[in-house]
């Protein structure tokens, strides 16, 4: 045992510094976590300002159309439905206690040191940790441990304009008092389709800009494409190469002057522009922790920053903000650091082939490459693609339709894309991932037999390649 206090410090109980505390105290090392913002943080942005509540209020916008499409399955609702909007945050915010509750539970379980407040650096092996006395005035704390993983995540940054202090982010967005009519969303990335599709479903009037070409760079082309069709469809105005130039808060709401020299009146503005690591504080300069872009840590494949003693984990690092991905990081950190768990293999954590999906409605689901980039690295490829009116919609009178496609490496027939726009998405998508990650050939997807009648066995029944574009 080392003479600091704890072997591991983990700063930040967020997705991945809570799944590296549990893992490294169950394999029997003294750990310690320090949340800032205390228990109630515990679970950190997925769980409190991110995945859960945004996929609570997912599903909460899916019930507007449901109630619609009802009538044509012989569904007559007495009155038209009413949508309380304090209703949903009063059991959001239940919801997330109660998952609060259950971080705490399993760290402390798991013999974790649970600590309340903001961690600074202080040197290689020392914690500042700034708490609050019994009376309420600030104190502080100071520890040492033998290493130290840093998984502060990220936060969201806006873009500097006249007015940026009447925007709101997704951190606001989920409390926003009172429910806005319309909406200003700002952005093309998940964070704006997703937020611009919920608010649409709940009933307001939701204006996206994105200063691009289409929505969700970094997307295949075709899906970007047929989503802000959809979108379109489903309600939202979405305006591409546009932005904002000021915004006026006015007794009628925001007034939003554009850059094609048009003009909003909204009761709020989301600006949902990208997040940066969340390091302001944490003392790196002074340690020497080397940074990248935006304040990024840098780390080696083993997660170790250039100070020997200490780690990173998650979206403070600015590889793939996914919780999976920061899930993936903690597990392998941890089998590193302490050793695998009794009779397993050490994990390892792959960046190749992570399925994603973006919640808009419909859903977006992909894993592997896009079109243009198998085109790039292969050459040769096929696409195959589907694009249908799915059948709860022959008789739901929604006009939805889903896109499905698939990219196969001509040479070795493997499968090296796979993209649906479409009614779950995101649970279809997560099995084919798995057959993708196996190295599933085109033959092999050809030879699975279907689940009839379902979406999902598209992906095991497309024939025929669409022509290769002309030379
Ligand atoms: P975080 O979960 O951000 O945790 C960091 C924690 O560190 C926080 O609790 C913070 O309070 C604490 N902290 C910061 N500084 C200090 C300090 N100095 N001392 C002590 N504590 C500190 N990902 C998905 O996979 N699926 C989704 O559907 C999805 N939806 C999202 C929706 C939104 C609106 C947002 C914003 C993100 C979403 N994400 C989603 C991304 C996902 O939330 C993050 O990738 C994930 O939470 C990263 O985990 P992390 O451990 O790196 O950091
Ligand atoms: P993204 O990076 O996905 O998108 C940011 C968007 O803002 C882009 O469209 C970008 O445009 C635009 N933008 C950036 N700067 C400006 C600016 N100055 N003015 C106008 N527009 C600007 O970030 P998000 O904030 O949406 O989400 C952060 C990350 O969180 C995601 O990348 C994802 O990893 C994770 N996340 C995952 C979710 C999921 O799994 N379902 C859901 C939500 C978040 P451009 O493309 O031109 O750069």
């Amino acid at each position: 045992m080392s003479h600091f206090d704890f072997d591991l410090f983990v700063i930040g109980g967020g997705s991945g510094g809570v799944r590296a505390a549990r893992m490294a105290a169950q394999r029997g090392v003294r750990v310690a976590l320090a949340e800032a913002l205390g228990t109630d943080g515990l679970g950190g942005t997925c769980v409190n300002l991110g995945c859960i509540p945004k996929k609570l209020y997912s599903y909460a916008a899916h019930y507007a159309e449901a109630f619609v499409e009802a009538r044509g399955y012989g569904w007559t609702l007495p009155q038209a439905p009413v949508f309380d909007w304090a209703r949903l945050k009063t059991n959001r915010a239940q919801e997330i206690a109660r998952l609060n509750g259950v971080y705490e539970h399993l760290l402390r379980g798991a013999g974790v040191t649970v600590l309340n407040g903001f961690a600074q650096l202080q040197d290689a092996h020392t914690i500042r940790l700034a708490t609050l006395n019994a009376d309420g005035s600030p104190g502080h704390q100071t520890l040492t441990s033998q290493r130290i993983v840093i998984a502060t995540g990220g936060t969201p940054h806006i873009p500097h304009f006249q007015g940026h202090e009447h925007v709101i982010t997704s951190n606001e967005v989920f409390d926003l008092e009172p429910f806005p009519r319309r909406l200003l969303v700002v952005g093309g990335g998940y964070i704006a389709c997703e937020f611009a599709s919920i608010f649409n479903g709940l009933g307001a009037q939701v204006t996206q800009l994105y200063r691009g070409e289409q929505i969700l760079r970094g997307f295949d082309d075709e899906v970007r494409h047929f989503l802000a069709g959809e979108m379109r469809k489903h309600g939202v105005d979405l305006r591409l190469n546009a932005g904002v130039v000021s915004i006026r808060r006015e007794a009628d709401g925001l007034h939003v002057l554009l850059e094609d020299g048009n003009r909003l009146v909204v009761d709020a503005a989301l600006y949902a522009t990208g997040r940066v690591p969340n390091v302001t504080g944490l003392g790196l300069e002074a340690v020497g922790v080397a940074q990248g872009p935006q304040g990024a840590i840098v780390v080696d494949e083993h997660y170790r920053t250039n100070v020997p003693s200490i780690y990173a984990i998650g979206d403070v690092t600015a590889r793939l903000a996914l919780t999976p991905v920061a899930l993936g990081e903690a597990m392998k950190l941890v089998d590193h650091l302490f050793g695998p768990a009794p009779g397993q293999p050490p994990r390892d954590m792959s960046y190749d082939l992570v399925p994603t999906a973006v919640f808009t409605h419909p859903n977006v689901a992909t894993v592997g490459l896009t079109e243009a980039e198998a085109r790039e690295r292969f050459g040769s490829i096929k696409v195959f693609r589907s694009e249908f009116r799915a059948l709860k919609h022959t008789l739901s009178g929604s006009q939805e339709r889903t896109l499905m496609k698939l990219v196969v490496d001509g040479a070795s027939d493997r499968v090296v894309g796979l993209h649906m726009v479409g009614a779950d998405a995101g649970e279809i998508v997560q099995g084919f991932a798995v057959a993708m990650k196996a190295g599933a050939t085109k033959a092999v997807f050809d030879s699975t037999i279907g689940i009839h009648p379902t979406a999902a066995e598209e992906f095991v029944t497309m024939r025929e390649p669409v022509a290769p574009p002309a030379p």
